[in-house]
This record gives structure tokens, sequence and C-alpha cells, in this order.
């Protein structure tokens, strides 16, 4: 065991028992997603590093030390995606869909790649669910994304996840707030960890993102952003806050949020669990007005989040919310002997095409342990079939939860299995919703008797 391979820090394995939890989120954001007219967009794993320079940010955490870089041949050098806006933005315009009219709104369900301290909640390469609007200034915008990751949160069972909101301003009132910032922890520039020393000349709002306690509580009497908001950038913040009221979204406003990427403008946002420990921010997101210009398009307002999925499952687990079983095996066919091998294989090709799941014997294994295996993928019904059945033409399938056996005609397998199964499907949920539907609709009268 000592010399195997194991899988790189900070990853993870999805086994088939966890896998079903993902494929139930992921169907739940690209619903949700496309309900509110996003489409989906697929860009490379891998982009030129200078990609990632100039949108986030030359001082940002991603850039100065979480980048994958691999240098190929030749002079030229990529990274693994680190976060999903900067490609996105870069596939737009490449592709010329900012010529197309306006709003455009796309999402993505991507890996990304940073090389951080691995804990809870934070890896080295996660999933993340994000979306992007260009071409739009207005507050019902920022209000519309910040409602579609609501929706997310609120349909994954979600309730112990609070909003909060903050306008980082523009450039124009963020130069004003940076001499203020810089002032302000200059006085206590010994006592800053040595990131922030750095941060204090480059960029000095990044001071308040730091997760060092001395620099948090040095941080905690820090001017607030808010104070210095230009008009423009002020009444974009009140529109926004109006129009989640209206939309009876929940929100605190916390100045303190400034978000890790450089491109933010205006409105930033997260989506903070109570459930899942330090590493509780399972949406980040704002707008980014300056990030498309900055990667050579034209001055087109963007803005979109990130999720993650990894934190989105740890918030639902926490939270007891049950998820969907795995798709199980609707037949198990179990041959004894080679001929009856044959014509199982046969039969259960049959009835996978006919949509159906089915699985047969592939070791050559006696009926008990086929019958234990059967047990294990949860199947729903089971057929034997040895020299007997072969001879006289018909099996049995037995319903694996009522224990009842049904004879069915080899010749006419497909009717009978298909028969028994649209049974189950009757008389199971769907059944008792058609019950019901079928009861709204006749009138309440009292049944004659007799
Ligand atoms: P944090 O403050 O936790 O480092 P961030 O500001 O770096 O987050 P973003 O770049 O906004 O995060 O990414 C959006 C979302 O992606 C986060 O809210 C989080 O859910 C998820 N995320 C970010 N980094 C990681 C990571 N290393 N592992 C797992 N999920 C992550
Ligand atoms: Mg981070």
């Amino acid at each position: 065991m000592s010399n195997q391979i194991k899988r790189p820090k900070g990853t993870q394995d999805i086994l088939p028992s966890e896998a079903a939890k993902w494929r139930t989120v992921e169907d739940a954001v690209r619903e949700a997603a496309e309900q509110f007219g996003f489409r989906e967009i697929r860009t490379p794993d891998f982009e030129e590093t200078g990609l990632y320079v100039r949108s986030a940010g030359a001082t940002s955490d991603v850039v100065t030390k979480e980048m994958y870089t691999v240098s190929s041949t030749g002079d030229s050098s990529f990274t693994l995606r680190p976060e999903g806006t900067a490609g996105v933005v870069r596939a737009m315009l490449e592709n010329g869909l900012m010529n197309e009219g306006f709003p455009q709104k796309v999402y993505y369900l991507a890996q990304c790649y940073r090389h951080e301290k691995p804990q809870a909640g934070r890896y080295r390469e996660f999933k993340q669910f994000g979306v992007e609007m260009f071409g739009t200034q207005s507050p019902y915008a920022d209000a519309e994304i910040i409602l579609l990751a609501s929706t997310v949160l609120e349909r994954c069972g979600l309730e112990n996840v609070t909003l909060h909101i903050n306008s980082i301003g523009c450039p124009e009132c963020r130069a004003k707030y940076r001499e203020a910032l810089r002032s302000f922890f200059l006085p206590h520039v010994e006592e800053l960890c040595p990131t922030c020393r750095e941060r204090l000349d480059k960029n000095p709002m990044r001071l308040l993102d730091c997760k060092s306690p001395i620099c948090k509580g040095i941080a905690a009497g820090a001017p607030l952003i808010t104070n210095y908001l230009c008009d423009g950038c002020r009444e974009h913040f009140d529109a926004l806050k109006e129009i989640l009221t209206e939309y009876g979204v929940e929100f605190t406003v916390d100045p303190k949020i400034v978000r890790g990427l450089d491109y933010y403008t205006k409105t930033v946002f997260e989506f903070i669990s109570q459930d899942i420990g330090s590493q509780g921010t399972v949406c980040g997101g704002g707008r980014y007005d300056g990030l498309v210009s900055e990667l050579g398009g034209q001055q087109v307002p963007a803005l979109g989040f990130g999720l993650g999925l990894e934190r989105l499952i740890m918030t639902m687990e926490a939270a007891g919310v049950e998820f969907e079983p795995a798709k199980t095996c609707d037949l198990y066919i179990a041959p004894m002997g080679a001929e009856a091998q044959k014509k199982s294989a046969l039969l259960a090709d049959a009835v996978r095409r006919a949509g159906y799941a089915a699985e047969t014997d592939l070791v050559g294994r006696g009926i008990k342990p086929q019958m234990r295996y059967a047990d294990k993928i949860k199947a729903k019904f089971v057929c034997v079939i040895g020299d007997n059945e072969l001879s006289c033409g018909e099996a049995k399938l037995k319903n694996m939860a009522t224990g009842e056996e049904t004879p069915v005609k080899l010749e006419e397998f497909m009717t009978g299995f298909s028969n028994l199964m649209l049974n189950e499907i009757f008389d199971g949920e769907l059944g008792e919703t058609i019950g019901r539907l079928v009861e709204g609709l006749e009138p309440a009268e009292e049944q004659p008797e007799g």
C-alpha cells in the first residue's frame, strides 16, 4: 500500500455514492439559470497567463500566489482556470458575441484551480457555477443576478444563508477611499502581517479582506467605503437596495466586503452560510464595469457571480437536505448456464433499448451471489433464466418489493416487462399525483349508495 500513488493535496475523488448529489445540484443550477434566460458557455480549462494577470489584477491573491502556471514548449505561459469570468469575457470578445445585442447572459459550470492551503471548504481544484451578464447599467440587473443566486440556494433547500451586499464605488470614488485607508493603516504598519504591509502601498482595500486576526482587528476601525461613494454610485446602490426589498430578498449591508479580485465596481455581494464554519462564503459576485475594456473590448458594463459547488453541497449536508438517490436498476436478469447467459444478454439489451435500466451477470456466478448483487443494486425486478426457462419458453419476473411473481413468455418478454413497469409507475407516486389531479377536477358530490 505504501508505494501507492495518492491524489494530489486539495483535490477530491467524487465516488459513485456521492456523484448523485453532484448531479442534483448541477441540474438545479442549470435549470434555474436557464429559467432566468442565461445560456451555457464552455471555455478552455487553461488560458494564456496574461489573461488572468490583466483581469484579476497583478496584486490579487489569485495572481500573486494561487495560479497553477505551466509553460509549454516555446515561451508561452498558460494558467489553469482560477476563476471563470476572465475566460468568458475573452471568449465573448473573440467570438463577437458582444456585437450580437445586449444584454448577453451566459452561465458556466467549470473546474477552477487555485494553489491555496487546503482546508474544509477550500480546495485546490473546485467547481464553480457562474453567471455573467453584459451590457446593462441598470440596478435591476444587479438585483436579477442576486435573485438568481438566491433562487438556487432556496431550491437547494437552504435557509441559513445570509446575503451581504456593499458598493465599492467606481475608480473615481475609490481613489479617495484608498487614500483614506492608507492614512488610517499607516500608523499601524508595524503590526500588520507581511502581506498586508505590501498591500498597503499597492492596494490598501485588500487589507479589509485579510484573514489574519490582528489585521482584522485593526481593520475593524477603518473608514467605510459607504462614506466615500460619488452621487452616481450611491444612487445605484440605493436603487439596488430598494429593488431587493421589493423582491422580498433579505440582505445586510456590509461595508467590509471588498471581494478578492481587482475588477469589481459598484455592487459586490456574498451569500454566507452559517453552517459550514469559517469558509462560509458560498457565493460571491458583483459588477465589473471596467473589465471588458480592460481585456480589449468596448466599454461594456458587466456583472456576475461565482458559486462554489463544494461549499453548496457542504451547506446542504449540514442542513440535512435529502438528496435524490441515484437511478436504480429496473431489471436484473440472472442466467444459469452458458446458453442462458447468451439469452440474458440479448434480453437485457432489448430492455435497455426500450429505455429501462437492465443488468445481467458478467462474472459467471452462481444464483446466490447473483441474488445478493441484485439486492445491492436495488433491482426493481429480477428474472432467473436457466435450462428450464429456456426449454419451456417462459420465465418469471419477480417484483423485489412485493415478492410477487409474474410469468412471461420469453417471446413476449418486452411487452410483459413493460406492462409491469407501467403498473409500477402508475401505482407509485405518479399514480397518486394523477389521482389527486383527477379528484381535484371532479365536482365534490356525494356518491350515491350501492
Ligand atoms: P474566499 O474568500 O473564500 O477565498 P474568494 O473571494 O476567493 O473566496 P471567489 O473568487 O469569489 O472566492 O469565488 C467564488 C466562490 O467560489 C466562493 O464563494 C466559493 O464558494 C468558491 N471558492 C473559491 N475558492 C475556493 C476554493 N479554494 N475551494 C472551494 N471553493 C472555493
Ligand atoms: Mg480566495
